[in-house]
């Protein structure tokens, strides 16, 4: 499956794949659940996840000089 906070797809950091299962398939997901790689097999929490988005590119207010 795949996670997706926001608009995002949450990947691996180890392995940059998307594809999850939850470790315990039977709780609905949340930010506590933890995921499990399909790619490595990593546990991450989705909150670790989403603490490792990327900061979005926010249209900056850039006054040049
Ligand atoms: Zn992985």
């Amino acid at each position: 499956m795949k996670v997706r906070i926001g608009t995002l797809v949450m990947r691996c950091l180890a392995c940059q794949a998307e594809e999850w299962r939850p470790s315990d398939a039977s709780a609905p997901l949340s930010l506590l659940s933890e995921v499990i790689c399909l790619g490595c097999g990593a546990r991450p929490s989705c909150g670790d996840l989403a603490l490792q988005l990327p900061l979005v590119d926010e249209p900056a207010a850039d006054a040049a000089e």
